[in-house]
């Protein structure tokens, strides 16, 4: 197995580099970056992978059209700069279109994850984009029909996600595709972005795997096939006219913050850390659950209240969980010992999900921290006070 050659740079450079150049003003104690609302658990495929263990049928205990408005009402007092309709899938809904226009009307920027059926037709794209859907994200998780439709459970899907790509670019709807990186197609992502080239994109996020819902843990890729991973989204990412992120990947933070420092340190100085956000879950992340429940993400499945009981505001900001997750001194094992860990801090979900710990290591990085040898750890007040002590 290939691994990529370790860097020369120390995390303490790296630190140093970033926090100096970071240009981000953003308080992630107060406003998360993105907020997720799983507006139904229904949904008419069946992926392995599936986060919600998503059924047919809707949940009776789903918010209904007035307590959903009450909470959009609510996010937007927050003011998350990314708010996002998902599911299941959003279009199983009859009441969509007027939450999408409800919220694009306060001035929210509501983005969608439909699932590639038959709901998911011409008139619909262009009903949500006559409510004021600002983005369509699309999963493609394979570059064939047979690798994508194995994923999602249902033949056609694959030819049904082209198809929609294809209106959406015709309508002038911005599209982002999201593909959940697994050991099926860890080695594909060359392929898949094939495909994905063919089209109008603004973002391409990759999702790697956490074995919640029905996703298993055998399909979760080893540190080694993370960091494989990471080095070929790299030099993907290099040339391709949109953005490339990762979800559930915290450690490519780190992974780009050792390469980019490597491989030019001037021009890195001169054009800062763009892209490099420290959010994690609870930390500028949100997830609202079809029944109301205020979670630090989708993939973690721990409530911190209910939004029929409290506003999502209250939740965010002070909820015991959700100050702990945000507090990187609460952290175990090797990530709790890490210079990175202020922009990285590992998967809090995967962590979950392996140990029942939300606070405990991310088992899927390479990364041997050097605290235990190196007296001066990295603590931070926030993110711009940082000092080594
Ligand atoms: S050890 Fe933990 S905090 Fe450090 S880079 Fe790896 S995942 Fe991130």
């Amino acid at each position: 197995m290939h691994i990529p050659p370790v860097t020369a740079v120390t995390a303490q450079e790296c630190l140093l580099f970033y926090l100096g150049r970071m240009k981000n003003n953003f308080d992630l104690n107060q406003t998360p970056l993105v907020v997720i609302w799983e507006v139904t658990r229904a949904c008419d495929l069946a992926c392995f992978h599936c986060r919600a263990s998503a059924q047919p049928n809707r949940n009776p205990q789903e918010l209904s059209t007035v307590e959903a408005k009450k909470l959009i009402d609510d996010v937007a007092e927050l003011n998350p700069p990314i708010f996002i309709f998902t599911g299941g899938d959003p279009l199983k809904r009859p009441d969509i279109y007027e939450l999408v226009k409800y919220a694009a009307d306060k001035y929210l920027h509501p983005a969608m994850t439909p699932s590639a059926t038959p709901l998911l037709n011409f008139d619909s794209l262009m009903g949500l984009k006559r409510a004021g859907l600002r983005r369509l994200a699309l999963s493609l998780d394979g570059p064939t029909p047979e690798t994508h439709d194995s994923f999602r459970g249902v033949s056609g899907s694959f030819d049904r996600t082209l198809q929609a790509m294809f209106w959406a670019n015709a309508i002038g709807l911005p599209v982002q595709i999201n593909t959940t990186v697994s050991r099926r197609n860890i080695h594909d992502l060359e392929k898949i972005l094939a495909v994905v080239r063919n089209f109008r994109i603004v973002m391409w996020s990759l999702f790697f795997m956490v074995p919640t819902g029905r996703a298993e843990a055998e399909d979760m890729p080893s540190a080694y096939e993370f960091e494989n991973a990471f080095a070929t989204i790299y030099r993907l990412a290099q040339d391709v006219p949109f953005k490339v992120k990762t979800t559930e990947a915290q450690h490519y933070r780190r992974y780009l913050l050792q390469h980019r420092v490597a491989e030019n340190r001037e021009r890195a100085m001169e054009n800062g850390v763009p892209g490099i956000l420290p959010i994690n879950e609870g930390k500028g992340f949100m997830f609202i659950s079809h029944a109301g429940e205020v979670q630090p993400s989708g993939f973690l499945p721990v409530s911190a209240g209910n939004v029929r009981e409290a506003s999502v505001q209250e939740i965010y900001r002070d909820s015991e969980i959700f100050r702990q997750l945000r507090d990187t001194s609460n952290l175990l094992g090797k990530c709790g010992e890490c210079e990175f860990r202020e922009i990285c801090g590992g998967s809090r979900a995967r962590a979950y999900a392996l140990s029942g710990n939300a606070f405990s290591e991310d088992p899927t990085c390479l990364y041997s921290p050097r605290a235990k040898t190196h007296s001066r750890t990295l603590r931070c007040t926030n993110e711009r006070q940082c000092r080594f002590k």
